[in-house]
């Protein structure tokens, strides 16, 4: 854990411990931090990402608001692909990522912790202050009378739409979602509001769909009392949540980055950790005196 090594270590990707290290004397420094995190926070929960280490994606871009509300092929698509999805996402458990943020949170300098997951995992893990800025991926909200019903509880309606429905070989994919066979996809019977036969969606933010307003004023007002921000576990790709550590960087909080990989704010921060994330955040918390039980 010195950082007085006599071996010089790579520049770029130093040892998870030094990173650790580096991280917790960051932390130590400050008092109120702002955390951001992303799809790197939990792919250690066999929640795969959507991107690689360059930030490009991995795989076909997600659906968009336009392409979900106005085609009903991709309508029918994104359900088929959810039913055989959600069952291993619903089950997903909080990692080490989610634990230590958790004890930073608790007991630490963490005061908000601001997630474009939609997983629900920190607040399992116990984050007592947290914003979904993207929702969550565990309601789903009618589009026509607006009501609000757990997505479990619609995994049996599919079920009793397409009795005999048989997905093929199936693969997981991020958020909820599944690789399936697309003669299956084109057969599937989507759900409909059971109440008004409205379109029924995740409550997530889509790709080419604004965050709630409330909510995105509720972490901009976040990070206005901050003095420091972390981002765990992201590329920043994405622009709602590039735009805190841009603001953050206009207002000139120090920014730290723990991401494997590329971000896009890299240039803006003081401290990037190219390390892994959960075992990252789990000795840093250790080092401020916040055991992470495992
Ligand atoms: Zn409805």
């Amino acid at each position: 854990m010195s950082g007085m090594s006599a071996l010089p270590a790579p520049a770029s990707i130093p040892a998870a411990g030094d990173a650790a290290a580096r991280l917790a004397d960051w932390l130590s420094r400050h008092r109120r931090v702002f955390a951001l995190t992303g799809a790197g926070c939990s792919t250690g929960s066999g929640i795969p990402d959507y991107r690689g280490e360059n930030g490009a994606w991995k795989r076909p871009a997600p659906v968009t608001w336009q392409a979900f509300t106005g085609d009903p092929a991709v309508y029918r698509r994104y359900w088929a692909r959810s039913q055989v999805g959600w069952p291993r996402f619903g089950q997903a458990r909080p990692n080490a990522a989610h634990r230590a943020l958790a004890a930073l949170g608790r007991h630490g300098p963490v005061a908000m912790l601001v997630t474009q997951n939609v997983d629900g995992l920190h607040q399992r893990a116990g984050s007592p202050c947290t914003i979904d800025l993207h929702g969550r991926l565990d309601a789903v909200v009618c589009l026509g009378c607006g009501e609000r019903s757990p997505r479990a509880a619609l995994q049996p309606r599919l079920d009793a739409l397409n009795p005999g429905w048989t997905p093929g070989a199936a693969a997981t994919a991020p958020d909820g979602d599944a690789d399936i066979d697309e003669d299956a996809e084109r057969v599937f019977v989507p759900p409909r509001c059971a109440r008004c036969g409205g379109l029924l969606k995740p409550d997530v933010v889509f790709f080419g769909e604004n965050v709630p307003r409330a909510r995105y004023e509720a972490a901009r007002d976040a990070l206005a009392a901050a003095d420091a921000m972390l981002v765990a576990g992201s590329s920043l790709m994405v622009y709602s949540g590039f735009r805190f550590a841009r603001m953050a960087h206009e207002a000139g909080l120090p920014l730290a980055i723990l991401n494997r990989g590329l971000t896009r704010a890299d240039a803006l921060a003081g401290l990037k950790l190219e390390a892994e994330v959960g075992a990252t955040l789990v000795a840093a918390a250790a080092g401020l005196g916040l055991p992470v039980a495992m």
